[in-house]
């Protein structure tokens, strides 16, 4: 296991595969843990976003932008939605202080400082099995707004500034 980062990075992809959906990823242990949360994240609390754990990456695919080739696992365009760091806030006297430990006990809060998202998140699991699943929540905080909607808003690469669509069709270009 690798030690925990003091200011470990979290990344959302956004990819089109078989299905459309965000990979949000938090550094944990020197990997990228990863949930595929079909919505996205959203700004209004009272949102409960699904996210579907998927397996762990490595900290190198965390800038990774492209066209995964047709045929392997994945294929479809990603754009890197998203990036910046997050601050474990092991909410609640029942959290784990360390991270991993927190999301293998089911239950984890950070503070995202990103491009676009900003404040407390929580994931909670609420249900086991070969995909387990979870739920993404915004925190009731100074960075809510339930008025916003950034993946309508801000479809953009934080990398690239271009749209999913605009990568695909510059790919096929090519
Ligand atoms: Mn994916």
């Amino acid at each position: 296991m690798s030690p925990q980062s003091p200011s470990p990075r979290f990344v959302v992809h956004q990819h089109h595969a078989t299905s459309r959906h965000f990979d949000f990823r938090l550094e944990v242990d020197g990997v990228l843990a990863s949930w595929a949360v079909p919505k996205g994240p959203s700004t209004d609390p009272h949102d409960k976003r699904l996210a579907q754990r998927t397996d762990d990456h490595p900290m190198s695919y965390a800038g990774f932008e492209g066209v995964i080739p047709a045929g392997e696992y994945g294929a479809g365009p990603v754009i890197v939605w998203d990036e910046g760091t997050y601050r474990h806030l092991a909410h609640g006297r029942h959290e784990p202080q360390d991270p991993g430990e927190a999301v293998r006990a089911g239950h984890v809060t950070f503070r995202l400082a990103g491009h676009k998202l900003s404040g407390g998140y929580a994931l909670t699991r609420i249900g086991t099995g070969p995909r387990e699943r979870w739920l993404l929540v915004k925190m009731a905080d100074d960075a809510a707004d339930p008025a916003r909607d950034l993946v309508r808003e801000r479809p953009e690469s934080v990398r690239s500034g271009r749209t999913i669509d605009q990568l695909r069709a510059g790919a096929t270009a090519r």
